[in-house]
């Protein structure tokens, strides 16, 4: 039993926005849920309702929490201790409904085991920076890690209370950039971790009156901002599967193939994991984001990059063996995208696609005759992709693709007219 007033059953919609409601907690037991209307998962990531939604005013739903996800929202200067907990949106009689991004991630990850017999581990690294700041800013620099030393104590114990385990805090390359990564977790807990730590690290700043943004472009010009999924492959019990010294980039052939997944239907899921308008500024050549859809033996250009093991003192590789899928940015709801990115490798095995082919070394972009796939170059050209890859929609409900779709149309059309500087301000406000 919590000693917090409320707890807050929460969800994040299609845009990457937590919200839901709360009850009070000593009215909350396991199994409690409150209504929910199907209409708010199509709000914009500036806060209103889409057109050409399939929802309209009338229905119900519930918000069911997930006991098993409860977390404590302790010690933010001047904020009540509150507990949170995710919470499933399910139709009126419990059963699952199509478009919760959570449910769509619990019942990708049952798949994995049950079809495939996999398991993963995950971890999402943030970037974020401070806005607002007139002087001078260093990479990596200690001056930058002093100046933020009270922040990044107060965020780690309450990361900590709320049972996230933060990995390491960073001044990052970026302008004012910082970065924090956490403990690789099982899939959902982890996805649960990113959808949190962006609000819980908000608040800290505020708290000490600074803001902060996880925009993918926060000062144009400047670095980009991404968020990093770090995954491992493993067997049903946390066998190493991955892993084969001989292969090429040391990927087993399990690996390979899912990974091969990932590669093919990266530029038809480009729209869901880079789903801003201002997300294609980030992923060009030269900015250590994604240059191009490939695979690369710790190359930061690539979408997925085969990640470096740590040997010394003769530790073994087998096990850390993992990858990361680099695409991603603060836009994309967490749930979802690690989903799509299961989904992508999973199909990866289905099709029983050939390896993919690992990239050793720099690569030269200026090369014409490279023959890696370019994403594509803005936000409404990728929702074309998605909208004609029937494998990609096939993933989701009819409904749920329609309305992403309508929710990410609306959202460039709220942007219409906007200079591109100002389309960062307005979602360095946003995320
Ligand atoms: N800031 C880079 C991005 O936009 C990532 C830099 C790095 O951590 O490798 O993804
Ligand atoms: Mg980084």
């Amino acid at each position: 039993m919590s000693d917090s007033t409320f707890t807050f059953l929460a969800t994040s919609d299609l845009s990457s926005r937590i919200k839901g409601r709360s009850v009070l907690s000593k009215n909350y037991a396991p199994g409690t849920s409150v209504g929910w209307v199907p209409a708010n998962i199509g709000i914009t990531n500036t806060g209103h309702i889409a057109e050409d939604l399939p929802f309209g005013s009338s229905g119900d739903l519930r918000l069911l929490a997930d006991d098993e996800s409860i977390r404590q929202i302790n010690g933010i200067p001047g904020v009540p201790d509150t507990q949170l907990v995710f919470s499933d949106i399910v139709k009126n009689d419990g059963e699952p409904w199509s478009c919760c991004p959570r449910t769509i991630l619990k019942e990708t990850l049952q798949e994995l085991s049950e079809k495939f017999g996999l398991s993963m581990t995950a971890s999402f690294e943030h970037e974020f920076s401070e806005k607002g700041l007139t002087t001078a800013s260093h990479p990596f620099s200690f001056l930058r890690f002093l100046d933020h030393g009270e922040i990044g104590k107060t965020l780690v114990s309450v990361l900590e209370a709320a049972g996230i385990r933060p990995e390491c805090w960073l001044p990052e390359y970026g302008k004012h950039q910082y970065e924090i990564t956490m403990e690789p977790e099982k899939p959902l807990q982890a996805a649960d971790n990113a959808v949190l730590i962006r609000e819980l690290t908000k608040q800290v700043y505020r708290a000490a009156g600074k803001k902060i943004t996880f925009s993918p472009v926060p000062f144009p010009g400047d670095a980009g901002t991404g968020v990093h999924i770090h995954f491992g492959l493993y067997g049903p019990a946390g066998e190493v599967v991955a892993y084969d010294p001989k292969a090429p980039g040391r990927l087993s052939s399990i690996a390979a193939k899912f990974n091969a997944g990932i590669i093919k239907y990266g530029r038809a899921m480009t729209a869901i994991f880079a789903p801003l308008s201002i997300s294609y500024d980030r992923l060009k050549p030269n900015n250590w984001s994604t240059a191009k859809i490939f695979c690369g033996v710790e190359n930061r250009e690539a979408l997925l990059r085969v990640c470096p093991t740590n040997e010394i003192g003769g530790k073994a590789p087998d096990k850390q063996f993992h990858f990361e899928f680099r695409g991603g940015d603060a836009g994309a709801n967490p749930w979802l995208l690690l989903a799509a990115l299961i989904k992508a490798g999973m199909e990866g095995i289905r099709q029983d696609l050939p390896p993919v082919d690992v990239v050793a070394g720099e690569v030269d972009f200026t090369d014409e005759s490279l023959s890696f796939e370019s994403l594509p170059d803005s936000l409404s050209s990728a929702l074309q992709v998605l909208e004609g890859s029937d494998t990609v929609k096939s993933w989701f409900s009819k409904e749920f693709v329609e309305t992403y779709i309508a929710v990410k149309r609306q959202e460039l059309k709220d942007l219409e007219g906007k200079s591109f500087s100002e389309q960062c301000e307005v979602y360095s406000n946003v995320y």
